[in-house]
Order: structure tokens, then C-alpha cells, then sequence
């Protein structure tokens, strides 16, 4: 009898984790399961921040696919996924097409430029390692330029962060770290350099807790950082900025805007047809698509709503792991004919670094922040790693720098 062929399209935190418990918990001769991947290597993106600031190699970042996943028994596809046809169980790749009995989606997010004039030709944004390491060279860049021009350009040394979310919180910090160390090396002084976090809202980190938050934007401008709070990008070009604030129009020289304002869902989704909320599948209670169940979504493709509060849940690694367990298990039980589980997300909390050894924390309820946070968030990265691939992982690619 023909095997079942399961294709998993992603090595993110959704699909890596599927993959890896699939491997685990199937015998060898029950499906045949491919990983379709467009690299060779899984990356931890919530660690791109620091790759990009140039705090962490991105080496570390890395981890290599074939590491984790036994080839006897999972099949590793290098291409990139063009678009899916649902309704022939088919997968196009740019090489080749696969077909599929069950497929799992977590192709993860995109950044959303909400048709912001220049943004997309002239802004960098922290997706992957191939952007990380493209905002680090050009920091590296333009404070080797600054010196070498006759005329001196403020444009050079001007960074600017737009939207105080999570990821531009967490690249504020990382930079302000890094920053110190750039003048040095380019024998820049350190008061020539501005570091400034854009937010259309009212504070930064909208949402969080409000002493966390007073605490984050403390150590930030400790540190040189400075906040443009309720203030619209308008437009961004080559070197420089347009933004409003109080009704007025105005102009910043930079040669650097990281926009860390938007994400949206891998448009390979919408392409293909499902049908989508803000370019996400709304999920069933199982992981599967509202019209083929045999096609499962996860991490920040998939959209599920708090049973409360009928919020969408938060696009978070956390989340995507979670999801990965069940759906596993769901993809398992379609190939034995077992009856299939419900997803419950169990929110563990929410850690945001604020650099190497500071962070802000609200973990069962308590608010934690400084370096016991910083603590809890390493704790959680290598509960990650030691999930994923046991403690060989764990001791190559852990974070153990608890204290310095
Ligand atoms: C800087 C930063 C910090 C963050 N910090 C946190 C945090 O502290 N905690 C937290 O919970 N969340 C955090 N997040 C959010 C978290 O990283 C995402 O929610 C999570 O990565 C989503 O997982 P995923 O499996 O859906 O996709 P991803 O992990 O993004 O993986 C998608 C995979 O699909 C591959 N892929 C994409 N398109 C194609 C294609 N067309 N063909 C083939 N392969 C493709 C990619 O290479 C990648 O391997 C952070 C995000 C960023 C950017």
C-alpha cells in the first residue's frame, strides 16, 4: 500500500518542531514525510535583532537542519515555495512540484509596508539572517564612510528604529549596546550618533505593562536611545525621513531606518487561495484550514482568537511551538485514524530583552525586570533548544551568559 506523503513547508519554530516531533513519534514505514525549506538551516529569529546590531553572530543564530532531522526519515527539499493548490494537493516549488496527502504550513511572516512612500526600496527589516546580516554590514558601513568624506554627513550616524513594538524595543537595546563599540573602532564620538525609536503610538510597547514599560524606556535612554513618541513615518527615502508629529511635517537625515512597525503573513498564503484574515488562515480548533482538512497552518500564518476576549493571539515563537505539538500529534492521528486534539494555547508570559543583560518580564502574572528577566528570557531560548534537539543542542547553540 502507497504510504501517506505529509510536506511540511517552513524549518521556522512551527515547522522544524513538527518535523521533529513527527520524527520522533511515527515509525519509519508509516508516512513519508518531506521538509521543504529555502534554506539548509533553521534560524531562531527571535535572536535576529542581535545579528543585526551586531551584538551575535549570526553563526550562532544558525542551526543546521540535518543536525536535527534524521534524513532515513524525513526528507530535506532546498526550494523555495512559489504557491500551493489545495485542491489538487499539489505544492509548487521554484525546481519542482510535490504533491501531498497532508500538508503543514508555517512559512511564517513577511514584513507589511502599508504603502508608506519608499519604505519597501529604502528601509531594512529584521526577518531573516540574510536581512540581519545586511543591517550589520551597513552599520559597519557608514561609520567607516563618516571619516572618509570630506564632507561630514549626520545621515551616516543617524539610526532610526521605526515603531517601538517588541522587535524594535528588543533592536534598540541591542544596538545601544552596540553602539559604544562602533565609535571606538571608527573613532566617532559617541555624541554624534542618534539612536531614535519612531512610535505612532503614545508609548511604546502599546499593551504592556505600564511600570515594565517606564522601566524599558529608563535603561533605553540611559543609554543614548531617544523616543519620537505619536509620530507617523510618511515617507522614507535613500537618506533621509519624512515623518508627522502634532500635525506637522518633518524631516530627519538618515541613511538607516529600520522598519520594525509591520508583519504580516507569508503572502505564499494568500496567493494560493485560502482564505484569509489580514493574509492569516483562520484556524479550526484542530490546526487544519476551515475548507481542507488535510491541510494544517501554524506560527504566524495561522489565526486563532483568545477564547475570551476574541483578540487574535499574539504572532509569537511561543505560540508557534505550542501549535507544532498538536499538530504533529493531528497529522499523526489522520494517518492512523485516531481521533484529533484541540490546540489551547498555554501563554507562558512575555519576556522582551532590552540587551545582553536587561530585559522586561510579565511571567505568571509577576512582573520581573533588570537581569533576573534577562535570566528568565536565556532560561527560555535553551528550554527551546533542548526541546528541539536534546542537549547536544543545547550545549552547541545555548545562551549561558546569565550574568555578564
Ligand atoms: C527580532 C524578533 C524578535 C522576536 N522575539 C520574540 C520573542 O522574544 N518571543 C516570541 O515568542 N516571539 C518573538 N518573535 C516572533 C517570532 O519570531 C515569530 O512569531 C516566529 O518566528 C513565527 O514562527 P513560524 O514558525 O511561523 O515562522 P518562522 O520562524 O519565521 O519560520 C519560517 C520559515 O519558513 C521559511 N520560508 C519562508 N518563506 C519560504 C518560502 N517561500 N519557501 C521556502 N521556505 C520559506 C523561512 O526561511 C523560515 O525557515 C520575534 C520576532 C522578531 C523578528
Amino acid at each position: 500500500m502507497k504510504k501517506p506523503h505529509i510536506v511540511i513547508l517552513g524549518a521556522g519554530y512551527g515547522g522544524m518542531m513538527t518535523a521533529a516531533k513527527l520524527q520522533k513519534s511515527m515509525k519509519a514505514n508509516e508516512a513519508v514525510i518531506t521538509l521543504v525549506n529555502n534554506n539548509d538551516y533553521h534560524y531562531q529569529t527571535t535572536w535576529l535583532h542581535e545579528n543585526a546590531a551586531g551584538t551575535l553572530h549570526h553563526e550562532r543564530t544558525k542551526i543546521k537542519i540535518k543536525d536535527v532531522i534524521d534524513s532515513r526519515k524525513i526528507e530535506l527539499v532546498l526550494d523555495e515555495v512559489i504557491c500551493i493548490k489545495p485542491e489538487e494537493k499539489l505544492v509548487k516549488l521554484a525546481k519542482q512540484e510535490l504533491t501531498y496527502d497532508y500538508l503543514v504550513i508555517g512559512l511564517g511572516f513577511e514584513p507589511a509596508t502599508f504603502g508608506i512612500p519608499g519604505l519597501e526600496e529604502n528601509s531594512f527589516s529584521i526577518g531573516n539572517i540574510n536581512n540581519a546580516r545586511a543591517i550589520r554590514e551597513h552599520l559597519d558601513y557608514n561609520f567607516a564612510s563618516y571619516h572618509n568624506e570630506s564632507e561630514k554627513n549626520a545621515a551616516r550616524l543617524n539610526i532610526v528604529i521605526g515603531g517601538g513594538g517588541f522587535t524594535g524595543i528588543e533592536f534598540a537595546g541591542e544596538l545601544a549596546n552596540r553602539i559604544p563599540q562602533l565609535c571606538k573602532e571608527y573613532d566617532i564620538e559617541k555624541t554624534q550618533v542618534r539612536l531614535i525609536v519612531l512610535e505612532g503610538a503614545s508609548t511604546v510597547l502599546p499593551g504592556f505593562d505600564e511600570k515594565l514599560v517606564a522601566y524599558a524606556m529608563n535603561s533605553l535612554a540611559s543609554r543614548g536611545v531617544e523616543f519620537i513618541n505619536e509620530a507617523l513615518l510618511k515617507e522614507c527615502n535613500r537618506d533621509s525621513i519624512v515623518f508627522e508629529k502634532d500635525g506637522k511635517r518633518r524631516e530627519l537625515p538618515t541613511m538607516t531606518t529600520i522598519w520594525a512597525a509591520g508583519v504580516r503573513a507569508n503572502t505564499v498564503v494568500e496567493k494560493s487561495g485560502f482564505m484569509t484574515n489580514s493574509g492569516k488562515v483562520k484556524v479550526q480548533s484542530d490546526m487544519s484550514t476551515p475548507d481542507f482538512d488535510n491541510v494544517f497552518v501554524i506560527g504566524d500564518c495561522s489565526l486563532i482568537l483568545d477564547h475570551d476576549t476574541g483578540i487574535p493571539l499574539p504572532s509569537t515563537a511561543q505560540i508557534a511551538i505550542q501549535q507544532a505539538e498538536i499538530v504533529a500529534h493531528n497529522v499523526k492521528a489522520k494517518v492512523r485514524g485516531w481521533k484529533l486534539k484541540t490546540f489551547v494555547p498555554n501563554l507562558l508570559g512575555t519576556i522582551a530583552s532590552l540587551g545582553n543583560d536587561d530585559a522586561i518580564a510579565v511571567v505568571s502574572g509577576r512582573r520581573l525586570f533588570g537581569w533576573k528577566a534577562s535570566v528568565m528570557k536565556k532560561m527560555s531560548d535553551n528550554h527551546y533548544l533542548l526541546k528541539l534537539g536534546g542537549l547536544g543542542l543545547l550545549m552547541r547553540k545555548g545562551k549561558f551568559n546569565f550574568f555578564y
